[in-house]
């Protein structure tokens, strides 16, 4: 098997699994408890708030546990609206964020707030003008994400920061694309919100935090026990912390060299289609782009015919967003980056990860190759 599709979910790191295994077995006292048991729980806790703090340059109280990236964009964005409704109701965005973000402002739009969408160029870069020009004075949050999820598209995330912070705005960023790919710095970028996601980089699934800046008043999402400083009540995860804090640490001691090696497997295998498919076009910026993410679209080929032929041969992809692929229409980034639909439809996203090798993606650039060739041939 060739797995390229480590934007949607990345394998459990072994020192991951590893570091789970107490607290799944010797250690399940609850972290609320005063006996000696609970307070293992409690110590791996405060530990790993420690260890992402350090990774952000942020504070270990400004880390908040939850079960991942949708969790942490709902909590940001419904409790930023709701704790600050009464300064504004008005919020930026883009076109091309996951729908754990666009979902919960339609939802949010249902209930008083009002939304503007922003544009993308060819690339899936927000303009900065326009974005210091949709400003009003009751704009009281901006989200846009670090990086594309499909595209792989970087954005100016500093400048976005910058310019909330000039007009006092708080500033979201779902970084649950780049936390763990590549270095991120909350307070060099004036992040006051930030969400990621463990699974995304060699941790476990089900668990991931929300960054919140101390300055910044946010209610509750769960309401319940004091966990989580009384801001997100349950019994904590003590496992997917755990496994979380070694995927970590493990992320950011091969942070460098893996991601200079994802840049040059991608380069290497977008080069290698564009070179030997006719008609393909490479989407999302060529430079300003997540290490491991290819996208690309082939005229006149279905997706997800491509993904169907990939995967007898025993390679797995996806095309548009693993979370939109089963309903068949293009994805709302392809769109917003004004890609033709018939060459949205052709669209297949490939991302490396750790352990591909320079021979799996000869493999999928050959099987590639093969199959559109195929489909085409066949097409009238
Ligand atoms: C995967 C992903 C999410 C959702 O994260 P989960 O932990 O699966 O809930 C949110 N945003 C982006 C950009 C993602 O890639």
């Amino acid at each position: 098997m060739i797995y390229l599709d480590n934007a949607a979910t990345t394998k459990t790191a072994p020192e991951a699994v590893e570091a789970m295994m107490p607290y799944l077995t010797d250690y399940y006292g609850n972290a609320g408890g005063i006996y000696r048991l609970g307070s293992e729980s409690k110590k791996a806790i405060i530990r790993a708030k420690e260890t992402i703090a350090e990774t952000l340059g942020a504070e270990p109280n400004e880390i908040y546990f939850t079960s991942g990236g949708t969790e942490s964009d709902n909590w940001a964005i419904k409790a930023a609206y709701e704790s600050y409704c009464g300064r504004g109701k008005h919020i930026i965005t883009s076109k091309i964020e996951h729908h754990a973000v666009l979902h919960t402002c339609k939802y949010l739009e249902q209930r008083g707030a009002e939304v503007t969408y922003l544009d993308v160029d060819g690339d899936g870069l927000i303009d900065l003008e326009r974005l210091e020009r949709a400003i009003r004075p009751d704009t009281i949050l901006i989200s846009i994400m670090y990086a594309n999820n499909e595209i792989g598209t970087i954005q100016p995330v500093r400048e976005i920061g910058e310019i909330a912070a000039a007009h006092g705005i708080l500033f979201h960023t779902d970084a649950v694309q780049v936390y763990g790919q590549l270095p991120v710095d909350v307070r060099k970028c004036h992040i006051d919100m930030l969400s990621a996601s463990g699974h995304k980089f060699g941790g476990p699934k089900g668990i991931g935090f929300l960054y919140i800046g101390k300055e910044v008043k946010l209610r509750a999402f769960m309401h319940g026990g004091q966990q989580e400083r009384g801001r997100r009540a349950g019994t904590e995860n003590v496992a997917g912390i755990a496994g979380m804090e070694a995927a970590v640490k493990r992320a950011y001691r091969v942070m460098e060299e893996k991601a200079k090696r994802e840049t040059a497997l991608r380069e290497y295998l977008i080069e290698k289609l564009m070179r030997e498919i006719p008609d393909t076009k490479l989407n999302g910026h060529p430079v300003k782009r997540l290490p491991g993410n290819v996208n690309v679209s082939f005229a006149s080929v279905e997706g997800e015919a491509v993904l169907i032929m990939l995967d007898m041969e025993g390679i797995c992809a996806s095309s548009g967003s693993a979370c939109t692929s089963g309903a068949l229409d293009p994805s709302h980034v392809l769109r917003a980056i004004g890609l033709a639909p018939e060459l949205a439809r052709g669209s297949v996203r490939l991302t490396i990860g750790e352990d591909n090798t320079r021979e799996e993606i000869d493999a999928a650039a050959e099987a590639l190759v093969r199959i559109v060739r195929k489909i085409r041939a066949t097409a009238v």
